[in-house]
């Protein structure tokens, strides 16, 4: 393996000059550590230490220069996961003269990303934690192409899904424990740090209760692309034919007992087939093949659930929860079905029945037993019908509840369906228009004064500039009017580019005037400057 980095394919002695001159250079970008990603030239790894090292010259550069503040907590998050203290990046100091005493540096040529993947062996955190992050993190460096190597740092093994890791670039991924096989000392000549954020819609609970993030910065558009990215390195192509649904089930655990009854319910109820799905069963793209042609699917709550990325549009997403889960506590595929652009139908069931649940108290903790807990704990959680809100990650009650089995109910099921879902059709659903309206132009008011208790105020305006190249379904326009001093103001929906107010226009008085462009009703434009109307 180490003759991947064969010292030939770069002149070392060029190499180790220029690290000895000139040290180390990072520059980030970022303000915090939770939304920091740095470039280095030369940025080192000591295998034995397992530290990074940072070498002082001259030459040398840290941006930024934190001083001590590098220390609280960290200068970034390896992960894509917000400020997780075991997913710190910092490195050592040492003057570039040390490195004559330590042993010969391995100097690793490609462009390097190097990162901590949070849980590789959970489908969920592989997609929305690692995959996409890595992906969207290399869009934004144009020289972390199809050549960059990618350094995983948090020192698993490979992880159930390594080959999904595999597709994003054409070097083999290397694991920290692999580092060692290299040398004592590697340096990257070229290298990121860290991964974006931006591109993560859901956080697991660490320090409140889990849910979507406060400010969703992804939309249902670069989970689409994405998602064709992967299809596409995989080989799949979307088979056309009949619509089917998919039952993505779980084998191990989590199960649905009446599994055959449900099946030929949606058949019946949908007059569709039904297929049958799991990563026990089935390669991981054979699933993304099936997936990728359903009209919906139907799944437990469970990491499996991730690949309904992989539906084509206007496809309804069915999660089942069992007894005493509250599914609007856990929804990190319900928001990701909603993201805008997603073009995704999304309803929860939830097993309201406690005869049809089975429960295992006997089993590990981390598979939701009980038994180790005092016999009064164990009582309150038998008897309990909601999980109330807990933070990640080890809370036994919700272990307890959410690895039950399920007899699924099927005459609320199907009512939920009915009640949910349009008719799922794939076959129909067109790209929504995400072009939002420019500002309206020429914005002017006009008063007149018609007695000592009236007077009107006319608006005018012309459209905004980018209509004219747009085919829009349906264009309004927003006014506000706002008396000068007053905390409140009067909003109107008009279909026109100019409307005279008479009810509630005093004279003598001074109004503001806001407008603003609305594109198929959800569509908003910016307001135009204020108008300043004296009656
Ligand atoms: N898993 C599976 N079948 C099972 C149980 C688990 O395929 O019967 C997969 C699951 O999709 C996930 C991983 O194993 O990728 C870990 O499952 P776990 O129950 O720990 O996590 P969860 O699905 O609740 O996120």
């Amino acid at each position: 393996q180490s003759q991947e980095f064969s010292q030939v394919r770069i002149d070392y002695h060029g190499a180790l000059l220029a690290l000895q001159e000139h040290g180390t250079r990072m520059v980030c970008t970022g303000k915090m550590h939770t939304d920091r990603i740095c470039r280095f030239d030369y940025l080192c790894y000591c295998t034995e230490a397992e530290e990074f090292v940072f070498f002082h010259s001259n030459a040398s550069v840290m941006l930024p220069n934190l001083g001590p503040r590098r220390f609280q907590p960290a200068l970034l998050d390896l992960s894509s996961v917000e400020d997780h203290n075991t997913q710190y990046f910092n490195f050592l100091e040492l003057p570039a003269a040390a490195l004559k005493f330590m042993p010969k540096p391995v100097f690793v040529p490609d462009v390097t990303l190097i990162l901590n993947r949070f849980n590789p062996d959970n489908l969920m955190h592989i997609f929305h934690d690692d995959l996409l992050p890595i992906y969207y993190t290399m869009q934004q460096y144009s020289d972390l192409d199809d050549e960059a190597r990618l350094v995983f740092m948090e020192g698993w093994g490979e992880g159930a899904h390594f080959d999904l890791y595999r597709l994003l670039s054409s070097k083999q991924p290397l694991l920290k424990e692999q580092l060692k096989t290299f040398g004592k000392l590697m340096c990257f000549t070229k290298s990121y740090v860290g991964l974006s954020k931006m591109t993560t819609w859901y956080q697991y609970g660490f320090v409140q209760p889990q849910g979507p993030k406060a400010n969703i910065l992804i939309s249902g558009n670069e989970i689409r692309q994405f998602a064709s990215f992967l299809t596409e390195r995989l080989n799949i192509t979307r088979e056309e034919g009949d619509d089917y649904i998919v039952v993505f089930k779980r084998t191990t655990n989590r199960l649905i007992l009446n599994e055959p009854e449900l099946l030929l319910a949606l058949a019946q109820e949908f007059q569709m087939r039904t297929v049958t799905v799991s990563l026990e069963e089935q390669s991981f793209e054979s699933i993304i093949q099936i997936i990728s042609g359903a009209t919906m699917l139907v799944s437990m709550h469970g990491a499996q659930m991730i690949t309904s990325m992989f539906l084509p549009r206007g496809a309804a997403v069915v999660e089942l929860f069992p007894y005493a889960i509250n599914p609007e506590q856990y929804t990190p595929y319900k928001t990701l079905a909603s993201l805008p652009g997603m073009d995704l139908q999304y309803a929860a069931w939830r097993n309201t029945m406690e005869e049809n649940t089975v429960t295992y108290p006997n089993r590990p903790w981390d598979q939701g037993g009980i038994v180790h807990l005092e016999k009064e704990e164990q009582e309150r959680i038998l008897a309990s019908k909601d999980v109330p809100r807990h933070l990640c990650c080890r809370n036994p009650e919700w272990l307890f509840r959410i690895y039950q089995d399920t007899t699924v109910d099927i005459a609320s099921f199907l009512d939920l369906l009915r009640e949910n879902l349009k008719k799922p059709n794939p076959k129909k659903a067109k790209v929504a228009s995400t072009v939002h309206p420019g500002r309206v132009r020429e914005p002017k008011c006009q008063t007149s004064v018609q007695a000592s208790n009236e007077a009107k105020l006319s608006v005018s305006w012309q459209i905004p500039w980018n209509l004219k190249y747009l085919k829009v379904k349906e264009v309004k326009y927003e006014v506000w009017i706002q008396e000068q001093g007053e905390n409140t103001y009067m909003p109107y929906i008009l279909p026109h580019q100019n409307y005279t107010f008479s009810e509630n226009i005093k004279p003598f008085t001074t109004y503001l005037v806001w407008v603003r462009c609305i594109f198929n009703k959800n569509l908003l434009g910016p307001f135009a400057d204020v108008l300043i109307c004296k009656t």
